[in-house]
């Protein structure tokens, strides 16, 4: 009998750990995680991807209603808001949602070890005053917010994601700092709901990182929905008094300040890893300049036998991301082969309409190489248009030279659910002519993806 307690202890049941956990269990390896939450699913399905996306779809559907777009097709309906009943649905999906992961740790024989870990060792941790002792040890403790210097979250009025995913009332106005996808999402589902929201990015353009031009639509697209943008500007401050708060801007590049009046602030300028109190220097492990835990390609620390996956290493902060991650690692440690090509990971934004990447933006393939592009609105997708839904477009960057697909970029309605064949596509290595003549449904959304990969070589046919 071994000394071992487990052949791997997972630390953090995220997306990233408990998929990693229920791999080397299904692998046969003897696994355990540790999760100093109540429930399982991490920040994804407790505070981030799944409530966020409870609001964004019920406050869509509301503002379609509230709107008169519904009275449009021929629906009329009285419309109230119900906003505690709204807040209950997003609380079921995520007690249904946490529960299923524990349900399917005890089908899969994944002992959950209550409590917050710190690494006495190499290979042993200390949880809730208990020592366990691993062959593996996977840190997967993800990410929290980034604090904005001199604001202090009281998550009332100055709140994080967490705090504006569950304000008591519609805010008369919500000032959100930073314009990437937490701002832009949840500033979407308060201004469905009545506020007005004003959207403060310090940079020159919303959502850095993605295409240049799906940036600026974007950025269009929000204008004309009523959120105000104000772009190269930073915040130098905010004062919370009797339940209000007041927002001092500048502009980025210096000039004189102003001050936004505000019922609630939305600070959403980035995540942070997650390593206060794991010790790792106890294991010999260290911290990047970011506070990521540096890995390679197989997800191992510089200390064999530690490993570490999801927001808490370098590399875009994002479920999937993670739990490919998760699975890899876990297929790594059983002696198997895990990969996980970072080169494809598509990004989603769930606005309506909804933004969608993956690979190189523009930008980028033309720093590489010589690139050919094809665009197709969504204008002209008869779906889209019978929908009501014209906005927006689908981008398909190629290789000048091999028509290899480098990057697809879409703003679409359902441009989260188009993007992942997008995905496939990259992976298995296509050219846009193979997307081009690859038969898609109609009416399909998805069909503006064939036409933009057709308008690579200049023949779209609904162009
Ligand atoms: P996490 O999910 O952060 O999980 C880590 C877990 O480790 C936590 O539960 C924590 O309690 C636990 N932990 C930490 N330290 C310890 C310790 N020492 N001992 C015990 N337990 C510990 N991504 C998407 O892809 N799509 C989305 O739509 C999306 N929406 C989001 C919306 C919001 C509002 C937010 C905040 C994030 C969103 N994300 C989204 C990002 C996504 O949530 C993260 O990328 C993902 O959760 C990372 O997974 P992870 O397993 O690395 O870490
Ligand atoms: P982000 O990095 O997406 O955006 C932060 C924004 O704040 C940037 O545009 C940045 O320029 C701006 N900013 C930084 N400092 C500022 C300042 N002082 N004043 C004004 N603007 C400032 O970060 P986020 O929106 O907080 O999201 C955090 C992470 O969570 C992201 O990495 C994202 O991947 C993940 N997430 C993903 C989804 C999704 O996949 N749909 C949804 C929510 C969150």
């Amino acid at each position: 009998m071994s000394d071992y307690d487990f052949d791997v202890i997972v630390i953090g049941a995220g997306p990233g750990g408990y998929v990693a956990a229920i791999r080397a269990a299904q692998l046969g390896l003897r696994t355990a995680c540790v999760e100093s939450r109540e429930t399982l699913g991490g920040t994804c399905l407790n505070v981030g991807c799944i409530p966020s996306k409870a609001m964004l779809h019920a406050s869509e559907l509301y503002d379609e209603a509230a709107s008169g777009k519904l009275a449009k097709l021929g629906i009329k309906a009285q419309v109230e808001l119900d906003l505690d009943t709204m807040h209950a649905q997003r609380r079921d999906a995520v007690k249904g949602l946490t529960g299923g992961i524990e349900f399917l740790f005890k089908k899969n024989k994944v002992e959950w070890l209550k409590g917050h870990a710190a690494f006495t060792g190499k290979d042993t941790i200390d949880v809730a005053g208990k020592s366990y002792r691993a062959r593996n040890i996977v840190v997967a403790t993800g990410s929290n917010v980034t604090p904005l210097p001199g604001v202090e979250i009281d998550e009332k009025v100055v709140v994080s994601s967490t705090g504006a995913l569950e304000l008591a009332k519609v805010p008369g106005h919500l000032v959100v700092i930073g314009g990437g996808v937490i701002g832009l999402e949840l500033g979407s589902v308060w201004k469905r709901l009545g506020a007005k929201v004003t959207v403060v990015e310090f940079l020159d353009q919303l959502l850095p990182g993605m295409d240049g031009e799906i940036r600026k639509e974007a950025a269009k697209i929000f204008k004309k929905q009523g959120i105000e943008l104000k772009l190269s500007t930073k915040v130098t401050g905010v004062a919370v008094k009797g339940g209000k708060a007041t927002v001092t801007v500048e502009p980025a590049a210096g000039g004189a300040a102003e001050t936004l009046e505000a019922d609630a602030v939305l600070v959403s300028i980035g995540r942070r890893p997650n390593t206060e109190g794991l010790a790792l220097e106890r294991a010999g492990l260290t911290v990047n300049k970011r506070g990521q835990i540096e890995v390679d390609h197989d997800f191992a620390t510089g200390v064999p036998g530690i490993w570490a996956i999801g927001d808490v290493v370098p590399g875009p902060m994002l479920a999937h991301k993670a739990e490919d991650e998760g699975i890899a690692v876990a297929e790594n440690i059983a002696g198997l082969t895990g990969i996980v090509n970072h080169d494809v990971i598509p990004g989603v934004v769930y606005t309506m309409p909804e933004i969608a990447g993956v690979g190189l933006t523009e930008e980028e393939a033309k720093e590489r190489g010589e690139v050919k592009v094809g665009k197709f609105p969504m204008l002209a997708n008869s779906r889209a248009k019978t929908n009501h839904e014209p906005e927006g477009f689908v981008k398909v960057i190629a290789d000048a030279k091999t028509d290899r697909v480098l990057g697809v970029h879409i703003i679409a309605s359902v441009a989260g659910t188009m993007i992942a064949q997008a995905a496939q596509a990259m992976e298995f290595g296509a050219t846009s002519e193979d997307i081009a003549y690859t038969c898609h449904a109609h009416p399909t959304h998805s069909e503006a993806i064939k036409e933009a990969a057709m308008a690579v070589t200049g023949k779209p046919i609904h162009m």
